[in-house]
């Protein structure tokens, strides 16, 4: 028997991965919840940041972006740059995208993955299920890589918790908890203004405590946009236009360079719809660091080093660190420990060569993984357009 693909993740990248194996008729089997990141780890009555040109799921036919969603869902397209996206309508495009090109999805978790004979991979699945793929793509996306800084542990003895003082913002669906309290959100992302927002339009009274660099700012609407700047999906800019369209040499940058601008480049900057829902209902502090939290009475306590060099506490019922997400393949702890330790890595992400794949030949990497190697694209659904068909085609050339 012909030895199927296994794709990881039911996310964007996982869906378009498997979408574009199946179109060329290559044995796939796919595991994952369906859109789980978006659904259970982002705020409900989120609006996206990306512009529907950069929020299709690539895929090889035609009729499956998000404005033909819209179309056959009978709801309002969505197609300029001043139409924003409900996380609501994402989901569900997505769903729709896995029903009509991937009926066949598992709703199952690998739990391992690990050398197989004769140069193939094992699997073993939580149905109990154990079985050979030829190759395997790994598209688990942000699963089980958030970010909690060290400076929160103490307040977070049980781990972070949205029922203890201090939670990471992936813990949090429903925000109306907070009506009547105090909060506080750690951060100057997109996720962290609009979580704060969120919060405040349930009824919370919240401050933001933005670190470092990171003041509090937002990106210029689309009309105000400079004309005279090449278009990307991120906005007009020369650097983003590059980084949008010609990822391929990124992964000949040095490492520094390379870590440096996944992490910067389209950084902390809010959207340009949340200004007003923001500017005037959080309050903000930008300090230099957080130095520590610890714990008083049930309620955490930030202490935080400030621009001028003072020492300050600040009391909340609770904080939320919307301190994003790092991909580190020692939590990636479903890949067995032999595959780890023959992987290249490179602080903590795998190196990919041409067509994604990692130094173990038949294993291949998307998705945010894949942004050390291919650049901050991979960080958004509109990388799908760029990883999936090389990975494909990589995939087909080499166990086709
Ligand atoms: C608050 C927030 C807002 C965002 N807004 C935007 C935006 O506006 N536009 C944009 O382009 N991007 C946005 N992003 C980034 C976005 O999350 C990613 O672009 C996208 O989700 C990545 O898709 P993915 O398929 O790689 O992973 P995910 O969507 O994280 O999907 C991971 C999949 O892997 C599966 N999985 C994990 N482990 C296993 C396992 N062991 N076995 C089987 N399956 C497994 C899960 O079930 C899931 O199906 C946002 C992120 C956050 C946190």
């Amino acid at each position: 028997m012909i030895q199927p693909v296994a794709v990881l993740g039911a996310g964007p990248f996982g869906l378009s991965t498997a979408a574009h194996l199946r179109a060329r008729g290559i044995p796939v089997r796919a595991f994952g919840d369906p859109m789980v990141s978006w659904r259970d780890h982002m705020p409900a009555g989120m609006f996206l940041k990306s512009t529907p040109v950069a929020s299709s799921i690539d895929c090889p036919q035609r009729g499956h972006t998000l404005a033909d969603y819209c179309d056959a869902a009978g709801i309002r397209r969505l197609v300029t740059d001043e139409d924003i996206i409900p996380v609501e309508t994402f989901i569900s495009y997505g769903e729709w995208f896995q029903r009509t090109l991937l009926p066949e999805l598992e709703r199952v978790r690998v739990l391992s993955v690990d050398r197989g004979t004769g140069g193939g991979f094992q699997l073993e699945l939580d149905s109990g299920e154990s079985f050979a793929a030829r190759a395997v793509v790994v598209a688990t996306g942000l699963s089980g890589l958030a970010h909690f800084p060290a400076e929160l542990a103490k307040a977070a003895a049980d781990g972070p918790a949205p029922t203890g003082p201090v939670s990471h913002s992936s813990q949090h669906h429903d925000l109306s908890p907070f009506k009547g309290k105090e909060l506080i959100v750690i951060g100057a992302g997109q996720s962290a203004l609009e979580t704060a927002a969120l919060a405040a339009e349930a009824g919370a009274q919240v401050r933001v405590v933005a670190c470092g660099h990171g003041t509090v700012a937002f990106g210029a609407p689309p009309w105000k946009q400079p004309k005279l700047r090449p278009e990307s999906p991120f906005g007009r800019a020369w650097s983003l236009w590059a980084l949008s369209y010609y990822p391929h040499p990124y992964r000949y940058l040095p490492a520094q360079a390379r870590h440096y601008l996944v992490r910067r480049v389209l950084g902390p900057l809010g959207a340009w719809w949340l200004r007003d829902r923001f500017e005037g209902k959080v309050q903000v502090e930008e300090v230099e660091r957080v130095v520590g939290a610890d714990v008083s009475d049930g309620s955490p306590v930030l202490t935080v080093r400030t621009h001028a060099g003072a020492t300050r506490g600040l009391t909340a019922d609770h904080v939320i660190a919307a301190t994003g997400y790092r991909v580190d393949i020692a939590a990636m702890d479903f890949l067995g420990h032999e595959l780890r330790s023959r992987l290249a890595v490179s602080r903590g992400t795998p190196k990919l060569g041409a067509g994604f794949v990692s130094s173990v030949p038949g294993l291949y990497f998307t998705g945010l993984p894949a942004a050390g190697s291919y650049g901050p694209v991979m960080r958004f659904v509109c990388g799908t357009e760029f990883a999936s068909p090389r990975l494909a085609k990589h995939l087909a050339a080499a166990h086709g």
